[in-house]
């Protein structure tokens, strides 16, 4: 296997950010729907799901052993640490956004919008002010697939800001058709966020928008397209730590300098879902993909958001 197995370069930019000698291994398989991958620093493991088998698994990196982290795991889709080090989780079946705390048990953080449920909860981030962000889509209620079909109680797909000191949850953006995957530039000045639309008509977008966020941080404007998606569909992305977006697509993971450029990509043979920068140098990319979990090691190292 060559490096054009594995890497594809649409601009020298892209060229040194990886070794040729470093391959895309699949970690483990087994799953119906991998995504969100988070990283535990502190215990050097992936938390994943498997929104299908509504399971949530655990990837360790000190032996390579794959078990079960919890299940059921209420459909869980999205998942993120906070800069506590506690896993914060967006669970479809369970309509709600939760995090486990240090003891383990696990507490509610927004399961309701102006007193109506959220439709299924897809991705979070949580932001260093404490507030945590996340997008609301219906594909955890549109079908028993992935969660409990059920009607929309809103009768929209927003992204909503949960206030670190009140609780509140509040819509800091309504104009997209499926909101789904979102994180903050490296200093927070930017929100991007994928709006999957394409899933429900033709004519819907299949792209990233990005947003300026507030002085105080509680609301956004702008919101222009920032990437449009060659293949397949956007759904989650994380950043490295020089700003580049490295974001899930058809087929593979696509990287972006922060001028929109599509750079290059990390070839994955499944369609990706989402992506997590783990290891002690934060330089393994993991990548969930459809039944698998992947990981290569890049010549850049991940943000550091925890
Ligand atoms: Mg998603």
């Amino acid at each position: 296997m060559a490096a054009a197995d594995y890497y594809e370069i649409l601009d020298p930019r892209f060229a040194r950010l990886f070794n040729g000698n470093a391959q895309v291994e699949k970690l483990f398989t087994g799953c119906r729907w991998a995504e969100g991958p988070a990283w535990f620093a502190a215990g050097r493991y992936v938390v994943w799901s498997d929104i299908p088998n509504n399971r949530m698994l655990r990837y360790d990196e000190t032996d390579g052993s794959v078990s079960v982290f919890r299940q059921p795991s209420g459909n869980s889709n999205g998942n993120t640490v906070d800069r506590q080090g506690r896993l914060v989780t967006c669970e479809h079946s369970g309509r709600r956004v939760s995090r486990t705390e240090h003891d383990g048990s696990v507490t509610t953080i927004a399961a309701k919008w102006k007193g109506k449920r959220l439709n299924s909860p897809n991705d979070v981030v949580v932001k260093s002010d404490g507030s945590i962000w996340f997008t609301d889509p219906t594909y955890g209620i549109d079908t028993d697939y992935e969660g409990d079909k059920a009607e929309s109680e809103i009768g929209a797909c927003y992204v909503y800001r949960v206030d670190p000191d009140s609780g509140d949850v509040e819509a800091v953006i309504t104009d997209m058709v499926r909101p789904n995957g979102l994180a903050f530039s490296l200093d927070e000045s930017l929100l991007y966020v994928v709006d999957t639309g394409r899933t429900h008509g033709a004519e819907n977008p299949a792209h990233m928008r990005v947003f300026n966020v507030g002085k105080h941080g509680k609301k956004v404007s702008g919101g222009k397209v920032f990437a449009d998606c060659t293949a397949g569909l956007f759904d989650g992305f994380r950043l490295d730590a020089d700003g580049r977006i490295w974001t899930s697509a058809a087929d593979g993971i696509h990287c972006y300098d922060p001028d929109g450029t599509l750079i290059g990509k990390v070839k994955v043979p499944e369609v990706t879902a989402n992506c997590v920068f783990g290891g002690a140098k934060l330089n393994c990319l993991y990548i969930a993909g459809t039944t698998s979990l992947y990981s290569v090691r890049l010549m850049v190292n991940g943000a550091k958001t925890f």
